[in-house]
């Protein structure tokens, strides 16, 4: 079976960090209302276990992320000052945010720094060279530190410069949170306890033609929602209504079909859905078989005979990978597909991991992520994981025994 990661990384826990100058890589890309606060600081708080770890040790700690996306240039609302202050409240010690993550005063500010100290850089994005994964940056973001560290799982499946090209100068370590990451799900995608269900839905095919590819030969039952379902429907030959089925995809699909019969997987599709004229707030909602979708109505949810026999199979597994909503549960009318996989993990004597960003968000605003085993804070990396694809960030890290 092809591994997830070839080789086992080195930690902060493997090298001396003891009053060290540390870069560290963390994953800030938190989201933000229209108002511009931190919506959900879930990802700063997972970041804080490395953090504290370099700080006991009398490391200085140089922290840099990006936020969102800005095209290469200073925006003034996507400035990191507000995590910086964020990250303050929760270690209850000052961390400065700089002007720049780059040039003399950055350079001048980590030259003043004392064992124990943190300093946050600039959002990084706010130079085109680290999407660009330009040498010359990455040069410069090494020349701060003596040793750098990745704990920006989320944003490690980028071959961008502060994840790909400065560890190119240092060494290079996992931070406690990309571990964890990485270990959750590789122990999944190569030590489950079976049974080992996988719940794939979301939006489209296409966007987990890969993960569910590489997840059919390793679980032993594959449920399916979410508007992907269309697809796998229409494959089977039933109608579909106006709902949106990848007609380019019905080849590949039947090809999963195909593996998941040949191999003994099950794969089970929702026998029933909730259907709507529109995937709008309001519209009118009707539970009808999975075989008879009118014509004028597309599929926004699982029906609750789907969700009974989901959760039916799902107590009886004990590993459970997650990724895709059931339905549109942006929309309170299409959340309850979604809501009873998420309450039936949550009460799962196993091993459950969730991936992706919308599935995360679902979970945690249903309040059940911390009866989870793992939730992730990376959604393309960790489709990348799923996938079984190697993430270019972990593949540069420095090798156990390398020296
Ligand atoms: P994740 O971010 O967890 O990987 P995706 O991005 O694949 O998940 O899918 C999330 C999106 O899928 C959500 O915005 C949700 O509204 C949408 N979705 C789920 N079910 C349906 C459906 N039946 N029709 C259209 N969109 C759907
Ligand atoms: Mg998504």
């Amino acid at each position: 079976m092809q591994s997830v990661i070839t080789r086992r990384k080195k930690t902060i826990r493997d090298i001396d960090v003891r009053g060290k100058r540390v870069l560290v890589r963390a994953d800030f890309n938190v989201p933000l209302n229209e108002d511009g606060a931190i919506a959900d600081d879930t990802r700063i708080r997972a970041s804080l276990p490395t953090i504290r770890y370099l700080c006991e040790r009398d490391a200085r700690v140089i922290l840099c992320s990006h936020l969102d996306r800005p095209k290469g240039v200073v925006e003034e609302r996507l400035r990191l000052a507000l995590v910086a202050n964020r990250l303050s409240l929760l270690l209850d010690r000052p961390v400065a945010a700089l002007q720049d993550c780059i040039g003399p005063e950055v350079e001048s500010a980590v030259a003043a720094m004392s064992g124990g100290d943190i300093v946050l850089l600039e959002n990084l994005r706010f130079h085109p060279e680290e999407k660009a994964d330009d040498p010359a940056f990455a040069e410069q973001l090494a020349g701060l530190a003596e040793i750098y560290v990745n704990d920006a799982f989320g944003a490690s499946h980028r071959a961008h410069a502060s994840v790909v090209g400065v560890p190119g100068h240092l060494p290079a370590v996992a931070g406690l949170l990309l571990e964890k990451e990485v270990e959750a799900f590789t122990h999944i995608l190569q030590r489950p306890e079976r049974p080992f269900a996988a719940v794939i839905g979301g939006a489209k095919v296409s966007d987990k033609l890969e993960v569910l590819e590489n997840i059919i030969s390793r679980v032993d039952l594959l449920l399916i929602g979410g508007g992907m379902a269309a697809t796998f429907l229409a494959a089977r030959g039933y109608g579909t209504g106006g709902s949106r089925v990848e007609t380019d995809r019905l080849d590949a699909v039947r090809t999963l079909e195909a593996t998941a019969a040949d191999r003994g997987v099950r794969l089970l599709l929702p026998r029933d859905v909730i259907v709507a004229e529109r995937l709008e707030p309001g519209s009118a909602v009707q539970v009808v078989p999975a075989a008879e979708i009118p014509e004028d109505r597309v599929i926004a949810d699982i029906g609750p005979g789907a969700a009974d026999e989901f959760c039916r199979e799902l107590s009886r597994c004990r590993t459970v990978v997650w990724n895709g909503p059931m339905g549109v549960f942006e929309v309170p009318e299409f959340a309850e597909g979604t809501r009873r996989i998420a309450a039936a993990l949550a009460n799962l004597d196993g091993t459950t991991v969730i991936g992706g960003g919308s599935t995360t968000d679902a979970v945690v605003r249903f309040g059940l992520a911390d009866r989870m085993t793992h939730v992730s804070t990376g959604g393309g990396a960790a489709l990348t994981m799923l996938a079984g694809r190697p993430l270019p960030g972990v593949e540069v890290l420095d090798d156990v025994g390398e020296v």
